[in-house]
């Protein structure tokens, strides 16, 4: 029954439809109102054959927009005939899916969206308002009932329809290639040359994972190139899958055949072994338009495109369609003469629309062609923990080199070092980007096939190698890349500075999950970047001295130092080319703990000064103040433990996947064992949990220590921060943009160079040890022992009284190692601390200004002083 005009627009509702309604809406879509040619059963078909896809099912939805006057009025009625349902003036389809999000730093993030199938409204009832009047509601549904991020379609509704919502819409660039004569039957690519060892297989069903996990390597390249803020990677396997699926009853139903290749790929086969992929196309035909659509194309050379053209022109003459077009290609692979560029803007394949993202939001749309594609799993295997860097940093934010720059510059306009010497210290000294292939033997998650070779990229960067050694940890994660290695090394050459440590500024990495590697593996990894690190002298004693850093420990410094020993088996002080070993290998007591004890030396010093005290109104005492940590790792954990063992109250810590909190404080072990136990704290006793991770940096607390990762603040949460006192264990978490929020608000940052400087103090007593060949205290200590005895003999005998036992055996207690690591530590880290209070007072500067002078000066000495050899 047509229904009454024109209606409320307040009286709509938009209702999942009943399954009467999803058959009628079909119906009337399909056959009725005259939507794509395809008969009900043709539709039904359709839909069984998409039935067991991610997308439908459960995940699938019709919704139907119709009078809320009308629906109560029929409601109650028991009306069986679809023909007395309540008119339905317009309907849609919508599927969930998940879908990837990358942000401009790489991260990836993993959401649900909604993709919108299709949009039907009957041909009487168009051009009234009602399909976007569906949208609207429909935006409001999805956001509060299903927290959708996003949504999409592929729909040929046209731009102008979903930009009066305000979405973003992306027009379709095609290149169209028309079909020109040829043989159909030929098997190979036309007249075209294969070149040497190239060969051309189909691709079927079984490859489509594979292949997508091609595509989404390649677009995670693409990404780190594009200035977006974020993009959203698209399609994904359920698409091609999709795609597949209906090109294939297409191919059917129109053609009669049975379809069973939709692209091809090219491999070169350099043996029976070893295949690399060089290019691909995917397709479906479209019978109805007469031409074959290209739904991915990547080539990595001129050549390898033209092949895939000429392949796919091939399939398209078989089935006598006229056109072979591919949506969004990389220009730079063809020339004007090959094929026709044309921008739709009366099609959609793609539209984005994200609520929470203050920038739009980008398809991935133009791939680029690549080089050195690794078919592996790295890409999926992401852990997607990183909604700190998304929610903390604005887009424009300075990079983390960029950061340690600026801070760098705020402290060289203040120091006195030579303009020279400024200059030299903003550029890295040297960078080594090393790729190194590793052969998979099934054993690990990170490679598809056994046999297959998997690329790994190493990074070493010399900040400045004013002092020799250079000195600086190894990260294995899968962030890394020559940015942040730089920014890391350059950070080391100014931490050494502050701490007097006689070294230069390095710092090491490889783009790796470690999570992802068996022990053999990491293993087999560690010792092909130490032979590259050695094969260019970047390692050795008095070179070049790595320790561990995020996702190494001293597991892989036993192993980079037992393939160093391989190479320089005649060397005495072979040893000593890395620092943070097990003791047994010549490692130091104390080392493990180092950097956390140095968090605790320093916040402790700083507690103590008056103008501390004034400013946040803490007493100064570690007892009465209270702590959240960031990060709950090798720093985190160390910092926390030498926090309560002091009487500091541990209310909070935060991990990758949540927080907790109790503000009655934390027992730091208990967690820890629980941690370590059930890798989350979900579960743990008498705490509150905190479900964003990035809360935790939120809590009331007086002091809060970022031991996690980089830019953990920045200008999104910086205005959140209730602590008094931030103290930087990790390198870098707080970006520029927050760190004059956070001073501005009055709150006292004592900065990463000084702060976490106690891991890279204690590596250099660790070195010291190497080359004297001894463990410290062995020729002191009984000696020390002796002569206090003699003390305490001499004392009892003039006061004539005995010392207790348990006295005695305090004072004369000789000291061991550890004693002499923790005593050198603690020195190292007041007397910094102290330095860097001193320029902050003098120069009426904060810390972190003032530790960059303290350190530029300090360098600058050592420049000038050794004459800078062929500077001038
Ligand atoms: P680690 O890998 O042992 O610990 C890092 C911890 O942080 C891990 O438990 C990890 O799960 C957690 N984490 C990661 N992302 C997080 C997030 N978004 N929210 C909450 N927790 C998160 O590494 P580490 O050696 O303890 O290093 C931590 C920081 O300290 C790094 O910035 C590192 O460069 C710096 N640092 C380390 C040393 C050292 O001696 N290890 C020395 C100086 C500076």
């Amino acid at each position: 029954m047509p229904p009454k005009q024109p209606h409320d627009f307040d009286d709509l509702m938009l209702l999942e439809a009943t399954p009467e309604q999803a058959i009628m809406t079909n119906q009337n879509s399909y056959a009725t109102w005259g939507y794509p040619q395809l008969t009900l059963e043709q539709y039904l078909e359709r839909e069984k054959l998409l039935a067991n896809q991610e997308f439908t099912g459960e995940n699938f939805k019709v919704w139907v927009l119709m009078s809320r006057k009308e629906q109560q009025e029929h409601q109650g009625k028991n009306d069986a005939s679809a023909n007395n349902n309540p008119t339905i003036l317009s309907a849609c389809e919508t599927f969930k899916r998940k879908a990837l999000i990358v942000d401009r730093s790489g991260e990836v993030i993993e959401t649900i969206c909604y993709g919108i199938a299709s949009v039907f409204t009957p041909p009487h009832l168009r051009n009234k308002g009602y399909a976007s009047t569906m949208m609207k509601l429909l935006t409001g549904i999805l956001e509060k009932q299903f927290k959708a991020d996003f949504s999409f379609l592929f729909s040929d509704i046209g731009p102008n329809f979903y930009q009066r919502f305000g979405w973003n819409v992306f027009n379709n660039k095609e290149i169209r290639f028309s079909i020109d004569g040829g043989d159909a039957s030929g098997e190979g690519p036309g007249n075209m040359e294969l070149g040497e060892n190239v060969s051309v297989s189909p691709i079927r069903e079984s490859d489509l994972e594979r292949i997508t996990q091609l595509d989404c390597q390649l677009v995670r390249q693409e990404l780190l190139k594009v200035d977006h803020r974020a993009l959203v990677v698209l399609p994904n396997k359920p698409s091609y899958v999709w795609m597949f699926e209906r090109s294939k009853f297409y191919a059917r139903v129109t053609a009669n055949t049975e379809i069973t290749i939709f692209g091809v790929e090219l491999v070169r086969a350099f043996d029976e072994k070893e295949k690399q992929l060089v290019g691909f196309i995917i397709w479906f035909h479209d019978f109805n338009e007469q031409k074959l659509v290209a739904l991915r194309f990547r080539s990595y050379s001129k050549q390898a495109a033209k092949i895939l053209v000429a392949q796919a022109k091939q399939e398209a003459r078989k089935y006598n369609l006229k056109q072979v077009v591919s949506w969004n290609p990389d220009m730079t692979l063809f020339s004007g003469e090959d094929g026709e560029l044309v921008e739709r803007e009366d099609s959609l394949p793609s539209l984005a629309w994200y609520k929470d993202w203050d920038s739009k939001v980008e398809w991935l749309l133009l791939e680029k062609a690549f080089k050195g594609l690794r078919p592996h799993h790295q890409f999926w295997g992401r852990r997607y923990s990183t909604a700190a860097t998304r929610v903390a940093c604005e887009p424009n934010e300075p990079s983390f080199l960029d950061s340690v720059q600026i801070y760098f510059e705020k402290a060289a306009g203040l120091s006195n070092a030579s303009p020279k010497t400024l200059d030299h210290l903003k550029a890295s000294d040297c960078t080594l980007k090393v790729t190194f292939p590793i052969e998979a033997r099934g054993e690990g998650l990170f490679i598809v096939d056994n046999g297959k070779v998997e690329v790994l990229t190493g990074y070493r960067v010399h900040h400045s190698r004013h002092l020799l050694p250079v000195k600086g940890g190894i990260r294995f994660s899968p962030e890394v890349d020559e940015q942040e290695v730089a920014a890391l090394a350059a950070l080391m050459t100014y931490k050494c500075a502050v701490v007097d440590v006689p070294f230069g500024g390095a710092k090491g990495g490889i783009t790796l999950d470690p999570s992802k590697f068996t022990e053999n593996q990491l293993e087999r990894v560690t010792r092909r970047y130490t032979m590259e690190l050695c094969q260019r002298a970047f390692i050795g004693p008095g070179v070049d001295v790595p320790a561990p850093d995020v996702g190494t420990s001293a597991r892989e410094m036993s192993w980079i130092m037992d393939t160093y020993r391989q190479f320089h088996s005649n060397e005495v002080d072979s040893i000593g080319c890395v620092t943070g070993k097990p003791i047994y290998l010549g490692g130091v007591r104390g080392r493990n703990e180092a950097t956390g004890l140095g968090v605790y030396y320093g916040i402790r010093e700083f507690l103590s000064y008056p103008e501390i005290q004034k400013s946040t109104g803490l007493s100064g005492n570690i007892k009465d103040t209270s702590f959240v940590i960031q990060g709950f790792g090798k720093v985190g954990y160390w910092a926390a433990k030498f926090l309560e063992i002091n009487g500091g109250r541990v209310v909070g810590v935060g991990e990758r996947d949540c927080g907790v909190y109790n503000a009655d404080g934390i027992k730091v072990d208990e967690l820890f064992e629980y941690h370590k136990a059930n890798r989350s704290f979900r579960g743990f006793p008498n705490v509150d949990i905190l479900e964003d991770p990035l809360k935790i940096l939120e809590v009331e607390c007086d002091v809060l220590i970022p031991a996690a990762l980089e830019r953990q603040i920045g200008l999104k949460n910086a205005d959140y921060i209730k602590a008094k006192i931030i103290g930087e264990a990790a390198n870098g978490p707080i970006t520029p943009g927050a760190n004059d929020i956070m001073l501005n608000k009055g709150i006292r940052i004592i900065p990463d160079l000084l702060l976490n400087a106690g891991g890279v103090t204690v590596s250099y007593f660790e070195w010291l040890k190497n080359l004297s060949h001894m463990r410290f205290g062995r020729m002191t200590r009984k000696w020390d022992e002796l002569g206090k005895t003699k003390l305490v003999e001499l004392i009892e005998t003039i006061i004539e009284q005995k010392v207790s036992d348990l006295e005695k055996m305090h004072i004369i207690h000789g000291a061991e190692e550890v004693d002499l690591v923790y005593s050198g530590l603690e020195d190292t880290m007041m007397g910094a601390c102290k330095e860097t209070r001193i320029t902050a007072l003098k120069r009426k500067t904060d810390y972190r200004t003032a530790a960059f002078i303290n350190a530029i000066e300090k360098i600058a000495t050592a420049y000038e002083g050794s004459g800078m050899m062929l500077m001038n």
